[in-house]
């Protein structure tokens, strides 16, 4: 029998029922108890869903009330000396002042929280373990126990889950410079054994560790460190059975390294990295089992189970079905709860798609396919032909018009009429800017009413014309305060956006919008992408009406505000039926034309925000430059249909821009505003060694603190920015938009940071 399995499920909840038991707990309106049955309800209902979908292998511990890293934290015993722990068990308390901060006053010292940083190259951001010098473990929380007896007393014998030492360790960051990550992976490994030892006594057969730095570039430490790790894990839990699970990416020069490791199973991404099933079924010893990452856990597109269905006989065949697994490609947390419901999207739509449980579904017709169970599915397998070949040919998906205008790109539309110095003097004579001259990101405070607004507004509680008064009013108030402050260059303030991507999302054709296809981002903080599933093209004008209006009332330059092809599609979920290079070339073109009707409408800065151009690399650097190449591509497809005197704008943000400054400038924006403030300019030195040529505004207030910036601290910035670049390249800019941000906050940080420069001005010859 081939098994069915499962490498973990959604969190959240079909309604969002953790987020909601987590913030009432922290508002104070949930005990502890309930919070926690909550929780529980939660993982009952999943692991039922499971049962009665047939998952053999049902993972337990891939439950969290914030993060898994953080809880393999907790387990360890890994809390930092700042808050003030016993020493003894993890409690709630100290867990969510780790994940949360904790404010000064109580019976605790304040302390602030751990970092947080993107898991992967995924969307979901885990909580960075943090190595202080004589850093120890202990076995102080006994998580993971708790819930595979709470499992076993429902009737269910699961797979625990856990992130494995050396991942663990590798994604940590050591506190003190006579710590490096890996020398303690011998304390960990203790911790881990009795973890291991412990389930085994309470009847575990088999315990996933999760080992996706497997598919990274690892040096020989990391390598050896495998090795010694899971040798002493197999001793000392002898009898218990282990599948590693790797994803995310192509084993590569690591898949004899993994074969190698002293576990039973082996778990593989064969979505990301499908030809590593050949080089696996070559190498594997004969009592390994093969798990088969072959349905995609990070996208929201039915399998094509036909070709699946191969992929998973070939294995059976070399292998024999008792060592072959089906599996989708990675924990499904990254993917949607429940396409049942989402009652508003067409059937067409509809039946091209799978979220979480129905990719497990496809996991067991898969599993049952290749058990020899043909009768029992193939009514499911012909009902999955023909969706397939519904989306394979749909003019909905493919738009003959977007087809031939991507043929017609050529070298021509990625290039600006003229090179950078030019184009200077030409939009400095129509601007006539002063030196250091001031603008913001975008975005002013999205205010309580603000969403409200909105909210109203999509529920059709107020009309078209209410919504556009309200908002229009928002723009003149903006503009009002921006000429008032001084800024030189205004926004319109964004006030029409809830979020920078699903805005464009919604008016572009080629996007659908999902009622409930929410995934966890943090926390209790979930994202709801937009799912881009064929050609895109831009049937209207966008932003122009509000950047107009915003230019209508001002004498000085209104900059037009959009999100860039890069960053459209990294925050949504794309098809998959093209390269992504070639989907971003179709967003670029509706950017392009949404620029070349701001520049019609009079607007003579227009800004296009990459803030995800960063995370979108590869995990692998031999992958990078052909990620950069399209990506360039697509930002200067978008930005170059622009005459000279147009000045283009672009900002990222969120990641350090050191090692991919030279694709950065190749973007050839004539001004970047750069998020620095809170590495006081750090990033600079790669700017200033390379000579960044064009315009550069690294932010000189650090928007992510209600802290308001005094001016002396923003003096000083810029005069350090002024060590490393050209007076006359330089913006003085925030490091972000201001949308998370109140006015009480926003108002007197923009007067200082306007008199800052003021005063920097003043000083220059
Ligand atoms: N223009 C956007 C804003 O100001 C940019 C957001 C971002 O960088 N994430 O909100
Ligand atoms: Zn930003």
């Amino acid at each position: 029998m081939v098994a069915s399995a499962n490498l973990g499920f959604p969190r959240i909840g079909l309604r969002r029922e953790l987020k909601k038991a987590l913030e009432e707990h922290w508002a104070g309106r949930r005990t502890e108890a309930q919070l926690l049955e909550a929780a529980a309800a939660l993982r009952r209902e999943a692991w039922s869903l499971q049962q009665r979908l047939g998952v053999a292998s049902i993972p337990s511990n891939d439950f969290s009330l914030y993060d898994h890293v953080l809880d393999t934290c907790a387990m360890l015993g890994a809390v930092p000396t700042r808050y003030a722990w016993d020493g003894i068990t993890v409690d709630l308390d100290t867990y969510f002042a780790m994940a949360r901060g904790r404010k000064a006053g109580g019976p605790k010292p304040g302390a602030p929280a751990m970092e947080m940083t993107k898991w992967f190259d995924t969307n979901y951001h885990y909580i960075v373990p943090e190595f202080e010098a004589g850093q120890r473990f202990r076995f102080a929380s006994n998580k993971v126990l708790d819930e595979f007896l709470e499992a076993r007393d429902l009737g269910l014998r699961t797979r625990p889950v856990l992130l494995g030492p050396v991942s663990f360790l590798l994604r940590g960051k050591a506190k003190s410079p006579e710590v490096q990550p890996l020398m303690l992976l011998d304390a960990a490994l203790l911790v881990y054994g009795e973890v291991l030892r412990r389930l085994k006594a309470a009847g575990a057969e088999w315990v996933q560790l999760d080992e996706p730095c497997l598919v990274l570039d690892l040096d020989p430490e990391a390598r050896a460190a495998y090795v010694a790790a899971y040798a002493s894990l197999r001793a000392q839990a002898p009898g218990l059975r282990l599948m590693l699970a790797t994803y995310f990416g192509d084993l590569g020069e690591n898949l004899t390294l993994a074969m190698d490791l002293a576990v039973d199973g082996l778990h593989l991404d064969l979505q990301r990295a499908p030809g590593q099933l050949e080089r696996a079924l070559a190498q594997a010893p004969g009592w390994l089992t093969l798990s088969l990452g072959v349905v995609d856990g990070r996208n929201v597109w039915r399998s094509d189970l036909r070709r699946l269905g191969d992929f998973v006989d070939r294995a059976v065949q070399a292998r024999g079905a008792d060592r072959v697994q089906v599996a989708p490609s990675c924990s499904l947390l990254h993917a949607p709860l429940d396409l049942e419901l989402e009652t508003r999207l067409d059937a067409e739509l509809r039946s091209w798609l799978a979220f979480g449980r129905q990719k497990l579904e496809e996991v067991v017709v898969l599993a049952r396919a290749a058990s020899g169970e043909t009768a029992a599915v193939a009514a499911a397998l012909a009902e999955n032909r023909a969706a397939m070949e519904s989306r394979r040919t749909s003019t909905r998906i493919h738009d003959a018009a977007v087809g031939a205008r991507m043929e017609r790109v050529g070298e021509e539309l990625l290039r600006r009429a003229a090179a950078y110095p030019e184009r200077r003097r030409a939009q400095q004579e129509r601007l006539r800017l002063p030196p250091l001259p001031t603008t913001t990101i975008g975005s002013f405070p999205q205010t309580a009413a603000v969403r409200a607004a909105r909210a109203e507004w999509r529920a059709g509680k107020r009309s078209e014309a209410q919504y556009r008064e309200y908002l229009e009013a928002e723009i003149a108030a903006c503009v009002r305060f921006q000429e008032e402050a001084g800024l030189d260059v205004l926004v319109h303030g964004e006030f029409e956006r809830g979020d920078m991507v699903e805005f464009f999302a919604e008016q572009l054709r080629g996007y659908a919008q999902t009622e409930h296809g929410w995934v966890q981002s943090f926390g209790s903080r979930y994202v709801k992408p937009p799912i881009l599933f064929g050609d895109v093209s831009r049937p209207a004008a966008m932003s122009v009406r509000w950047s107009a209006y915003a230019q209508s009332l001002t004498a000085r330059p209104v900059k037009g505000m959009l999100t860039g092809p890069v960053t459209m599609l990294q925050w949504s979920f794309v098809r998959d039926d093209q390269p992504r290079a070639e989907t971003a070339l179709q967003l670029a073109l509706a950017v392009r034309d949404e620029v070349a009707d701001l520049e019609r409408a009079g607007i003579r800065l227009i800004q296009i925000d990459e803030p995800a151009m960063r995370e979108g690399l590869p995990l692998r650097r031999a992958e990078w430059p052909g990620y950069l190449d399209w990506a360039v591509r697509a930002f200067r497809l978008a930005s170059s249909g622009v005459r000279n005197e147009t000045q283009i704008h672009t900002h990222m943000c969120y990641a350090e821009f050191g090692d991919i400054i030279e694709a950065v400038a190749a973007l050839d924006a004539d001004a970047l505003s750069i998020e620095t403030s809170r590495s006081q300019m750090e990033l600079l030195g790669a700017f200033g060694r390379y000579r960044y040529p064009n315009g550069i505004g690294p932010g000189v207030y650090d928007i992510h603190s209600p802290r308001v910036p005094t001016r002396q601290e923003m003096v000083d910035l810029l005069r350090k920015a002024l060590a490393v670049l050209a007076a006359d390249q330089l913006w003085v800019n925030p490091d972000c938009g201001l949308k998370t941000r109140r006015w009480e906050e926003v108002r007197p940080a923009l007067l200082e940071m306007v008199a800052a420069a003021r005063e920097v001005r003043a000083g220059l010859t």
